[in-house]
């Protein structure tokens, strides 16, 4: 029998961490599941780099750096994340809730909705073989095990630009191809790419997938707009065209939606007692998309789902001096 959880918490963005850390704070055993291989949400996947002014107490504070921040402060205590997991229903017990993921279930007393905009899926290479070929990835993992290959990184963002540097150290070449004569990266790291020995071709566009078996080998590009073509060898194809979000089937949850957003009250309870929602995927009167208001809903849905387990348990928690 899988482990009974107190809260499960559907989403590790700012808003997911945060509410497990203060679930911590009230000791409830917690669980995170996140569709992506890294916790992080939105300020991870969509702008590490970007600036966020509106965050109290941080003055200038990146994505990324936030999101690191969210985590140490998590890191004291005991939390099960589930990553590469996608929720598809949630399933109402006697006691406990049955949540459906893409790959395996959980159970929970209480289920707190963190999901955001929905599932972050990164955005495929769609060419004929796609499905075939074994060595074409969407992340790194670990970079050592591609030293000594041909590495090619298709894409022109911060991300790609980066893991064509990072892999320079590492591999026995490598290439970035990218659709558009400019990259969309930041102006020191494009800097850097054109000191170093990452080959660039731009604006070039893959378009044919050459392999023996399940190995891609070769790659074919196209100059955008002529019908120029070179081939290039590949021992591993990296393809970096950013993330999309899906809310999937939440429609299917019995959840009430307005529009595609959970709808919560004051206390972030959804339409099923016992499951709450909390950041950007609820709704109420006035509701703002921002990391502060997610934040502060929170310790509501927290101290309310501790509420629905134990109704003798305090909503207003006491406050303590130390951890
Ligand atoms: C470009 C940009 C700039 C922004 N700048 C600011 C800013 O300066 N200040 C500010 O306050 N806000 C800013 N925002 C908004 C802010 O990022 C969001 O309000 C915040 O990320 C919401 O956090 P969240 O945890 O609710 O959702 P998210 O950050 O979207 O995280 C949701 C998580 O849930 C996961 N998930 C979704 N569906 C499932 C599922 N079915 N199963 C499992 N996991 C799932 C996702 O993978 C994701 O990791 C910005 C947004 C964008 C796009």
């Amino acid at each position: 029998m899988t482990d009974l959880y107190d809260i499960t918490i559907i989403g590790g963005g700012p808003v997911g961490l945060f509410a497990a850390f203060y679930a911590h704070l009230r000791q409830a055993k917690v669980k995170i599941i996140d569709s992506l291989h890294q916790l992080g949400g939105q300020p991870a996947m969509l702008y590490p780099e970007k600036t966020i002014l509106d965050v109290p107490a941080f003055m200038h504070v990146s994505g990324q750096e936030l999101i690191e921040y969210l985590k140490q402060q998590l890191s004291p205590f005991d939390t099960t994340v589930c990553l590469n997991e996608t929720v598809e229903a949630i399933h109402q017990s006697e006691n406990f809730f049955n949540i459906q993921t893409s790959t395996s279930s959980h159970v929970s007393k209480t289920v707190i909705i963190a999901m955001g905009l929905g599932a972050f899926k990164p955005r495929t290479l769609d060419l004929d073989g796609i499905h075939t070929f074994k060595n074409i990835y969407y992340h790194v993992q670990n970079q050592q095990q591609f030293a000594n290959q041909h590495v090619v990184v298709l894409g022109g963002g911060d991300s790609a630009v980066d893991w064509a540097l990072s892999f320079e150290k590492t591999t026995r070449s490598i290439t970035l191809i990218h659709r558009r004569e400019e990259f969309r990266a930041l102006e020191h790291s494009v800097q850097t790419l054109h000191n170093s020995s990452v080959s660039v071709y731009t604006p070039y566009l893959p378009t044919r997938l050459i392999g023996k078996g399940d190995t891609l080998t070769h790659l074919e590009l196209t100059k955008v707009r002529t019908t120029d073509t070179l081939t290039i060898p590949v021992d591993s194809l990296f393809v970096n065209y950013g993330f999309h979000s899906s809310i999937g089937n939440l429609k299917d949850w019995g959840l009430t939606l307005n529009r595609h957003k959970i709808c919560v009250n004051t206390k972030q309870e959804t339409s099923i007692p016992g499951i709450y929602a909390i950041g950007d995927c609820c709704t109420y009167d006035g509701k703002i998309d921002l990391i502060a208001t997610g934040l502060g809903e929170a310790p509501t849905a927290v101290s309310n789902a501790l509420h629905f387990i134990n109704p003798k348990s305090r909503i207003q928690p006491m406050h303590s001096t130390s951890l």
